[in-house]
């Protein structure tokens, strides 16, 4: 823009301040895209600017507190670049228009909910779906002990003609496979039985469209749409917790949906009962099979990085493996991102993959989950956590009060140091690698089999980390 432009449009008065705005939002638009822009920005009225402060208002309170997390920052930005007096951007409730704008009561879409059925369209929920990542399938899903349950769990739902339980609610880490998962239910379906109209979409998605839908009193429209679906898909539905009424509107979407024997499948990063929602919500996603998604264990990574590197038709070392499966253990994106790195260079400088390379493609990945943490500390913790002298940790007493203990501390040891079995072994009174090898198998199982003993190891390894 040109510095006249800017001087003409000072002059300040409501004209200037809606120049401003028309082009900071033209900005924006290019930045945010139309259907953002739509949603967000168009609704958004500039009253004025006012001790360096510009004041905006919306429709509702919802879009308040969506424009303030997400375009705040950037509108100010823009503000400050085209009027230096303009320090602040402020969002307000148009307060004469709260009472019309606000989302309806509940009882209203129930009510929407209730209304007799139209013949659904199937491909209506195709449109609606978001894309699907035909990598993330069944046949590309790694399956060990800490995933076996959800996936198990996942399959069933894509292969019943009835409904197995309703709904499934899969929970896990951050990047642990639950959208890999509710693509792969997806997928299956299309697959195997076309007819059925799948909607899959994020919680985030899910709201937005809800919210457009009250807005533009498209509610029905949006009803419909929804109840073209035979499955339905929420992904990281975490996101709507503490939404206020926007999540009480979505679960009664939600419940209207299951009592019409649809599907649901539902995604987030907590079981039910953490995500902070109201009681009876937590109870009702309860009723369903709730899956989780644990950590990652080595063999896991080990798999996983021999399919990926298959995948990707790339010769990788084994050595090279195991040791990206012990050192990046956050989660499954970073390992894949890990091995991608390696794999991309070596083809980029025309070399074979060795671990020197490895070391220095990774070498901040690796960093940042490098935890430096030494066997002693292990030990010290471990032995405070279950109340047995440190002593016993090197002891040759068998008994399993001081026997546990030690196999976790080995355990950690093991996931949390770069020692190798031999060097680990001898840490605890000179035992051999093999003793510590089969500690490692011990907590895994127990892991397993006593969730108490899990979370215990899972503290541990937290309060150790941090
Ligand atoms: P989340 O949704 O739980 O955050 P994603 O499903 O997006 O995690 O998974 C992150 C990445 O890790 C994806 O590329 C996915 O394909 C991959 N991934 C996760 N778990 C597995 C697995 N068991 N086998 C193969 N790939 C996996
Ligand atoms: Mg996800």
């Amino acid at each position: 823009m040109s510095d006249r432009w800017i001087k003409n449009n000072l002059e300040s008065g409501e004209h200037s301040i809606s120049n401003q705005w028309t082009h900071i939002v033209t900005q924006l638009r290019e930045d945010i895209g139309e259907a953002a822009y739509q949603s967000w920005i168009k609704p958004i009225k500039v009253r004025k600017i006012d001790g360096g402060v510009a004041k905006l208002t919306v429709p509702t309170r919802f879009m308040r507190d969506w424009v303030i997390a997400h375009y705040v920052e950037k509108l100010s930005e823009l503000w400050g670049q085209l009027n230096n007096e303009v320090k602040q951007v402020d969002v307000e409730v148009n307060a004469d228009r709260t009472a019309r704008s606000d989302p309806p009561k509940v009882e209203s879409l129930q009510a929407i909910m209730e209304e007799p059925q139209s013949v659904a369209s199937p491909t209506y929920g195709n449109i609606l779906s978001a894309p699907l990542d035909p990598r993330f399938t069944f046949e590309n899903f790694v399956v060990g002990k800490p995933n076996e349950f959800a996936y198990a769990a996942a399959r069933r739902v894509s292969e019943a003609d009835s409904l197995p339980f309703n709904p499934l609610f899969l929970y896990g880490g951050v990047g642990l496979g639950k959208t890999h998962l509710m693509h792969a239910i997806a997928q299956h379906i299309k697959n195997t039985a076309p007819k059925r109209a799948v909607i899959y979409m994020s919680a985030e998605k899910f709201m937005y469209r809800f919210i457009r839908a009250l807005r533009e009193k498209a509610t029905v429209d949006f009803k419909e749409q929804f109840r073209s679906a035979d499955t339905l898909m929420i992904d990281d539905v975490q996101f709507i917790a503490g939404k206020e009424s926007t999540q009480e509107e979505f679960f009664h979407t939600f419940n209207a949906l299951v009592d019409q024997g649809r599907q649901i499948v539902i995604s987030a990063d907590k079981s039910p009962s953490d995500l902070g929602m109201e009681e009876r919500l937590v109870s009702r996603l309860n009723c369903g099979l709730v899956a989780d998604i644990h950590a990652t264990t080595f063999e896991l990574r080990l798999g996983i990085l021999q399919s990926k590197a298959e995948q990707l038709s790339a010769q990788v070392p084994q050595k090279v493996i195991e040791f990206l499966a012990h050192k990046i253990t956050s989660n499954v994106r970073e390992l894949e991102g890990g091995l991608n790195r390696v794999v991309a260079h070596a083809q980029l400088v025309g070399r074979e993959i060795s671990m020197e390379a490895t070391h220095d493609v990774l070498h901040d990945l690796l960093r940042a989950n490098d935890r430096r943490v030494t066997i002693d500390e292990i030990q010290k913790r471990v032995a405070e956590h279950f109340n047995i002298r440190i002593s016993d940790m090197h002891s040759a007493r068998r008994a399993r009060s001081v026997a546990r203990p030690r196999q976790v501390a080995m355990y950690l040891s093991k996931q949390l140091t770069a020692r190798s079995l031999p060097e680990i072994g001898r840490k605890f009174g000179g035992r051999d690698h093999t003793t510590v090898m089969h500690a490692i198998r011990k907590v895994d199982e127990l892991r397993d089999a006593d969730p108490g003993f899990g979370e215990d190891v899972e503290l541990l390894r937290r309060m150790l980390e941090s």
